[in-house]
């Protein structure tokens, strides 16, 4: 059994990580799922979405088939977040359900992995209280998913195997993409900025970047199978190579990752601090990286910017925000905001209302804080009720929705390149799919434009999405 240790996991050393290439492998005794099915439920961001469909094929490995009817399944994995109070009180709560689940399938194995199972308080409450979840592991082992699964059978007790200490490279590492015409590319793990807010830098590790030969060779990969759009992955991608080269940046990869050609390319999450000049004119001079840039600011008052520890003031900001405006034609900035950091007053707030006034984001996405139990923003004095806190979120938002739409309006009767994923959730009679600044549009077309991008008028105006036709013939296959 390896539990978790919150003061191991902040350690960082100047050890390099080894990358590592035959780690992962199934032995033929590991072939257990025939006729058998597996179920995910995935919380939190797109790092852990990756990281599902890492699971998934090492599961189908093991010739298990997925389903998403959890009452059908034999395996069952709650792939956990751990950014939020509100991810975690979800996890146990769906626990429950399982745990009554497990009473009358008693075969049913059921895993916690994830960002959550990497908590030392939770890995504790699953050891103690939850002792029928048969496995737990943590971010750095995910390929160790077959021999974990093995041993619960063989042992019949609970196998925890979280490691703290920051993990080494794991390549070749399967993955089933969840959608045909969109991908994932890791480009980095963990972080080293430590917000002060923030359970990253210790769920998920220090920084380690991926080389870049392995990074062009995936994605080259994944566009000879037909992948349209290509979102490269980290918590703080904009310092990707800082632990790995001495001249090789984000702004480096970014101009190689555009000269393989496909056709459209993104990036999150990026912090603020490490956003050179040089990143900023690569996007602008290349075509398929999208006029998209997700820019984090979390507040509008410096006194709250320096208690979060983000390392930057609202006047940097700002100044970075108008310096990507001038040079990138029609991009789109969204952010993320905290409202109710320890200590913030209503002027606090007032200046965040103040920025948000400032840049008019094209989207936000705002929370109200949730201390992380062994970060140091935990330890700080938080004077303002939930009351007051929910009031300031709901003025925010409401401004927050004022500027999407506005941004959006923009776009009515205008021509933009969309790339069709499919049919849409809501109306089977209409397809969905993404403009270039990653807006979300609903489409009169026909299903042989699914996983194209073709020329699209916007002919209604929502908050959070639009409605469009076609417009003109293909733009790319
Ligand atoms: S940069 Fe992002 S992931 Fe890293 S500590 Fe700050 S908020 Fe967390």
């Amino acid at each position: 059994m390896i539990l978790p240790d919150m003061l191991e996991a902040k350690k960082r050393t100047d050890k390099k990580s080894k990358f590592l290439y035959d780690e992962y492998k199934i032995d033929e005794n590991m072939k257990i799922g025939k006729n058998k099915k597996y179920y995910i439920k995935t919380y939190g961001c797109q790092m852990n979405e990756h990281d599902s469909e890492n699971l998934s094929a090492i599961l189908e490995d093991m010739l298990y088939e997925r389903t998403d009817d959890m009452m059908d399944a034999d395996i069952i994995l709650l792939n956990t977040c751990a950014i939020r109070e509100n991810a975690h009180n979800k996890v146990f709560g769906m626990l429950g359900r399982i745990k009554h689940l497990k009473e009358s399938k008693k075969d049913i194995i059921v895993g916690v992995c994830g960002c959550m199972a990497q908590e030392e308080v939770v890995a504790s409450e699953l050891k103690k209280k939850c002792k029928w979840v048969d496995i737990v592991f943590g971010t750095h082992n995910i390929h160790r998913l077959p021999n974990l699964i093995m041993e619960a059978i063989k042992n019949k007790k609970q196998e925890m195997e979280v490691f703290s200490i920051e993990g080494d490279i794991i390549e070749n590492i399967p993955y089933k993409r969840e959608n045909k015409y969109k991908a994932y590319v890791n480009i980095m793990y963990g972080c080293d900025k430590f917000c002060t807010y923030c359970i990253v830098p210790y769920t998920r590790g220090k920084q380690r970047s991926r080389k870049k030969e392995d990074i062009i060779n995936e994605v080259k990969k994944l566009k000879d199978d037909g992948v349209m759009e290509i979102t490269l992955l980290g918590q703080n991608v904009n310092a990707y190579g800082k632990d790995l080269y001495d001249d090789y940046g984000m702004e480096n990869l970014l101009e190689d990752v555009a000269k393989t050609s496909v056709p459209r390319i993104k990036f999150v999450t990026s912090h603020p601090w490490d956003f050179t000049d040089k990143m900023i004119d690569i996007i602008a001079k290349y075509d398929n990286i999208m006029p998209f840039i997700h820019l984090p600011v979390q507040s509008g008052s410096n006194k709250i910017l320096k208690l979060m520890g983000r390392r930057y003031t609202k006047e940097e900001y700002l100044k970075l925000f108008n310096k990507i405006k001038d040079k990138i034609k029609n991009v789109s900035i969204t952010t993320d905001i905290i409202v109710g950091f320890p200590s913030e007053e209503e002027s606090d707030f007032n200046e965040t209302l103040d920025l948000v006034n400032t840049c008019k984001f094209d989207l936000a996405y705002t929370f109200i804080y949730s201390p992380r139990v062994g970060t140091p923003a935990a330890k700080l004095e938080d004077k303002s009720s939930m009351e007051e806190k929910s009031e300031r979120l709901d003025k925010l938002n409401e401004l927050i929705n004022k500027y999407a739409k506005e941004s959006n309006e923009k776009l009515k009767d205008k021509i933009v390149p969309v790339l069709i994923e499919g049919v849409s959730e809501k109306d089977n009679n209409m397809f969905m799919g993404y403009t270039d600044t990653n807006k979300l549009v609903n489409i009169k077309a026909d299903k042989k434009y699914i996983g194209k991008i073709i020329d699209v008028k916007i002919t209604e105006v929502k908050t959070w999405s639009l409605n469009g036709e076609v417009k003109v013939l293909e733009k790319s296959v």
